[in-house]
């Protein structure tokens, strides 16, 4: 069983085909995905496409989103989170987190919305799903000071000190799409490096391709389309356990086995999807829908 626990489902590139999307996922054994809302007016959405999907959710106010929203926003959160109190589908509160990287954004904003957010969560007992990115000593900082119940560094990218002091905190690191790339140093050694208890596999699907679905920007803008989709997850979870030394079977379990640990609500979602059926589901009629 793989679980890809980072899954924008509800991204508009996925309109067109939702259907065939989550079918090819589960041909390909990805039977569990975790779809973060990035924004507050996505949250019914995120719900309903995890009912519909047989999926799980998350709900939070994305960093790159915050300028944009408004204190409602996270009020709207806080109600959300209550109404969903005894949702198994509801396994977090993501994504959330700073981001360091792209220019222009509020950073004393971002900063209030992340420590807000990191209270709800822990008020609310659920784990954590983090956005990073040149900000790992930023959110460590806020999660020394508020707290947290576990949860994922999502795309992890940071340095080895810091990988180790997210997992001092009880958090697990993501790993998908950049890791297949050789120019990826720094993410590969920690890849094969960090403990095996760490790691959790993710798409982050539309985003993220891995390098075999990869277009250059010059590509792109004439018409080549370049999207992850979930049913990418075990063949980026092949490299894993290539850069590991381990069986592509060991992969699956430990980093499955991680996911349940960083998301523990995932193991009593009422699935309607088997991982041995859906392993055995024909694969004939995928595409249709
Ligand atoms: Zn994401």
């Amino acid at each position: 069983m793989w679980i890809d626990t980072h899954c924008h489902l509800d991204a508009p590139e996925f309109d067109a085909d939702r259907v065939a999307v989550v079918r090819r996922a589960r041909a390909a054994g990805v039977t569990r995905c975790v779809l973060p809302a990035v924004r507050a007016a996505d949250f019914d959405r995120v719900r309903e496409l995890a009912q519909e999907f047989d999926a799980a959710y998350a709900l939070g106010i994305h960093p790159l989103v915050v300028d944009g929203a408004d204190e409602a926003d996270l009020d709207r959160l806080r109600d959300a989170l209550r109404a969903g109190a005894q949702d198994p589908r509801l396994v977090a509160v993501g994504e959330i987190g700073l981001d360091h990287f792209v220019p222009g954004l509020d950073r004393e904003r971002q900063q209030r919305f992340y420590l807000a957010q990191l209270k709800l969560a822990r008020d609310a007992g659920l784990p954590v799903i983090l956005h990073v990115r040149r900000s790992a000593d930023a959110l460590l900082h806020g999660l020394r000071r508020i707290g947290a119940s576990g949860g994922i560094a999502h795309a992890f990218n940071g340095s080895e000190v810091q990988a180790r002091q997210f997992i001092d905190r009880g958090l697990r690191l993501g790993f998908g799409g950049a890791m297949t790339f050789e120019r990826a140093r720094q993410i590969r050694a920690l890849a094969s490096g960090l403990p095996e208890t760490a790691l959790v596999l993710e798409t982050d699907a539309p985003d993220m391709p891995p390098q075999w679905l990869y277009r250059t920007a010059a590509e792109r803008a004439g018409g080549a389309v370049s999207r992850n989709e979930p049913a990418e997850l075990p063949r980026i979870g092949a490299v894993l356990a290539a850069l590991r030394g381990c069986s592509v079977d060991d992969a699956a379990r430990f980093t499955g086995a991680n996911a349940l640990a960083a998301l523990p609500r995932l193991a009593a979602v009422p699935w309607r999807t088997a991982p041995a059926a859906a392993a055995q589901a024909p694969t004939s009629d995928a595409g249709h829908g």
